[in-house]
């Protein structure tokens, strides 16, 4: 158990990441009457335009991280890439959730799947590569079909490469680049689906039931919620995401991303401690979204119901898809959310669309 101090409104969380995210945890504490102060290496980011405060500055910048950690009550992060040492810096002087050996973690494809293996979560099998010749061997025990990808700073397939029957090894180590890197078996799934978990201080949790992601060019194009598989999957899906919070000593918000193969097993692909792109449709078709959860989390309240009351899909709106924004204005039903960043640039994600229909029966 954390012990946490109970912040009453009006008191200012300090967010690491300017990004969407930021943005809407942001939103949340406002509407609960918290201020949120911003620490981002770009000024003007969507979290910063709806903030109280910010900080532009580097994640070495000691000075910058002292006072921004000075200013506010709490430290939350909305970026899994914070350096862990900022968060170490900052956390000297005001608590940070989650913290640094959570996010120590989930950087890590290494020791994500380690843990993972540890607390009896299953993974794709997977071995750890540093170069040519433990790639070969890699590739020698998990066989092909497989994927290799960088340790660290992968998001939305970036540091990625696909072993195939014909793959050149060496072509795919260059691919990655350097560093170390996992080698997974490719998971031939029926979906992947997803589950957001929060966790308090006094170790209560709480969870939304299990989504169901599409990726287009590896980035989340849709979320389907619930995730239209059999009720025991679901459950275990939400079973592991608790195990994992607890296990991982969590406070705050979790996303874990699963594949469900064909046979009906929940592999666990990736863990990201903060709100998820597959929860934003939590705002519109929960009583609490996964947003005003984390800011109840960090600030000691009590977390709130994540009852559904509608079905949802979310669509993601990336790159010129955004021009879409009159006619999903004019749609009714259609609840849009805009980013507010000035640029739009393929593969970007500049909002989202949550249509909302009437809650089917689990
Ligand atoms: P990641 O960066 O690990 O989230 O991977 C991005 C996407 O690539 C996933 O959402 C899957 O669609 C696909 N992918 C990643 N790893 C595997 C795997 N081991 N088997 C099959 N597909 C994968």
């Amino acid at each position: 158990m954390t012990d946490l101090r109970r912040l009453p409104p009006n008191s200012t969380i300090g967010i690491f990441g300017g990004g969407q995210l930021g943005r809407m945890t942001a939103l949340a504490a406002a509407r609960l009457g918290y201020r949120c102060h911003i620490y981002a290496p770009e000024a003007d980011g969507p979290a910063s335009q709806v903030s109280a405060a910010s900080t532009v500055a580097a994640y070495d910048d000691a000075a910058a991280l002292d006072a921004f950690a000075r200013a506010v009550d709490v430290i939350t992060l909305e970026f899994e890439n914070v350096p862990v040492e900022a968060v170490r810096r900052a956390a000297a002087v005001t608590p940070v959730h989650p913290g640094a050996d959570v996010l120590e973690v989930a950087q890590d494809r290494v020791l994500e799947k380690s843990f993972c293996g540890r607390i009896g979560v299953a993974t794709a099998p997977w071995a750890e590569v540093a170069d040519l010749a433990s790639l070969e061997r890699a590739v020698g025990s998990i066989g092909r079909p497989a994927v290799l990808k960088s340790a660290r700073f992968g998001y939305d397939g970036k540091g990625q490469a696909a072993v195939e029957s014909a793959s050149d090894l060496s072509q795919v180590l260059r691919t990655v680049g350097a560093g170390r890197c996992v080698l997974e078996g490719r998971v031939d799934f029926a979906c992947e689906i997803s589950v957001i978990v929060a966790r308090a201080g006094d170790g209560a949790t709480t969870t939304w039931p299990a989504v169901e992601n599409r990726h287009v060019n590896h980035i989340l194009d849709t979320t389907v919620a619930p995730a239209r598989v059999s009720r025991e999957v679901a459950d275990g899906a939400e079973g592991i995401a608790r195990h994992i919070a607890r296990e991982i000593g969590l406070v705050g918000v979790l996303g874990v991303e699963m594949f469900v193969t064909r046979g009906g097993e929940v592999l666990v692909n990736e863990l990201a401690p903060r709100p998820h792109n597959s929860g934003h449709w939590t705002i519109d078709a929960c009583a609490t979204s996964q947003f005003e959860q984390l800011v109840r989390a960090v600030c000691g309240l009590p977390l709130g119901s994540t009852e559904r009351h509608s079905d949802a899909v979310m669509k993601n709106l990336i790159g010129d898809e955004v021009e879409a924004w009159p006619k999903l204005l004019a749609e009714p039903g259609a609840r849009l959310h805009l980013y507010g960043k000035a640029e739009t640039r393929p593969g970007r994600k500049m909002g989202h669309v949550t249509r909302l229909s009437a809650r089917k029966e689990d």
